[in-house]
């Protein structure tokens, strides 16, 4: 019998007829409206695999897929899914890694750099026609270069900031992980330091941890409290590693200087969100992994999970190795 494979995300062409060779495709590329979900629900009974991003897939909707094998999820992050729920259903689950690092990096870089030098501020005066004189001190930046960059979170998409941080800008590297990485100190003259005790040296704090249970929530009010009036915070990480009031009561009092966001505790950001309201935040939507060309190797390299999965083969980027044992 012939596979079925459930896309909600679009595919370019290629892509498309390379799944289409394999399995019959339905397309649902509006799986937040109510009609897109009720086509999801329609056409769930009859899917061995899923393929798409940034759905919340819980358990009433797995419910409705009982030969359902694999779930490709066009992400490196997995905080959408309940891992052991999926695990307990013999569902694999693959994710997106690799190819959306450096992509991602360049766009925290593009945020230290846009708050450091308040780019947007700036631009934004320029453009309104209020460039009327040479600028002077109260809108001068400060240097990122020589900068003390602070990594939390130092895997994949952490290396590749401290790398740009290291080679490119001269500046000295501190993070926080689980545990040190003594092949990362060696290339990046990293320190491995406490999570308090980075908040507090580091000029730069920038967020690339996964959200998990663990953490949740992990920066608040007293993380805040431990950064400098000179900090620049940078989150790529996911919104809600962050206690979003808190951060505003910081960016509002000066506890902090500026905030690079590009991800945030409820997304889009609604449009009246108090961080708008601030000069020195640079809000970005989303985009951390949004060019042409890692989106095209982001759905390619889900398309290649997918396939391996269907055809009984251990697919290279699968998330709960202990579902590939019960299937
Ligand atoms: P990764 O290679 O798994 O790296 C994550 C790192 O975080 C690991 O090194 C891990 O440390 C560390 N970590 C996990 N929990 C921690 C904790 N409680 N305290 C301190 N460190 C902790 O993942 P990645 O590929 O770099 O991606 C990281 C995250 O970036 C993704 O999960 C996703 O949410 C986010 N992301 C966002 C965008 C965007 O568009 N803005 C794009 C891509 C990814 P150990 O190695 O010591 O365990």
């Amino acid at each position: 019998m012939n596979k079925h494979v459930v896309l909600y995300k679009k595919l370019s062409a290629p892509l498309m007829e390379r799944l289409q060779a394999h399995a019959e495709v339905t397309l649902i590329d509006d799986p937040k409206t109510q009609e897109g979900l009720a086509r999801l629900r329609d056409a769930l009974p009859q899917a061995d695999g899923l393929l798409g991003a940034s759905l919340k897939l819980d358990a009433p909707l797995l419910d409705l897929a009982p030969r359902l094998k694999v779930v490709s999820s066009v992400s490196v992050g997995v905080d959408n899914y309940d891992i052991d729920d999926l695990t307990r259903r013999g569902i694999l689950l693959t994710n997106t890694p690799d190819v959306l690092t450096e992509t991602t990096a360049d766009t925290g870089f593009a945020l230290i750099m846009a708050t450091a030098r308040r780019v947007v501020e700036l631009a934004t005066m320029v453009r309104n026609g209020q460039w009327t004189q040479n600028i002077g001190p109260t809108h001068f930046g400060s240097d990122v270069h020589g900068k003390t960059l602070g990594i939390v979170g130092m895997g994949r998409i952490g290396e590749a900031v401290a790398q740009r941080g290291h080679f490119g800008f001269g500046m000295p590297v501190l993070y926080h992980s689980h545990s040190p990485k003594p092949a990362v100190e060696a290339r990046f003259n990293a320190q491995y330091r406490s999570l308090d005790a980075l908040l507090q040296e580091a000029d730069f704090v920038c967020l690339t941890v996964p959200l998990t249970a663990e953490t949740e929530g992990l920066i608040g009010a007293e993380q805040f409290a431990r950064m400098r009036p000179e900090t620049i915070f940078i989150n790529i990480a996911r919104g809600k590693v962050v206690d979003e009031q808190a951060m505003i009561h910081a960016l509002q009092t000066g506890q902090i200087r500026a905030a690079g966001l590009d991800v945030f505790e409820r997304e889009p950001l609604q449009a009246d969100s108090p961080l708008l309201q601030l000069d020195n935040v640079v809000a970005t939507p989303h985009m951390g992994s949004a060019t042409h060309e890692t989106r095209e190797a982001m759905a390619r390299c889900a398309v290649d999970n997918l396939l391996a999965a269907l055809a009984g083969e251990r697919p290279k980027d699968l998330v709960n190795p202990s579902a590939w044992k019960n299937t």
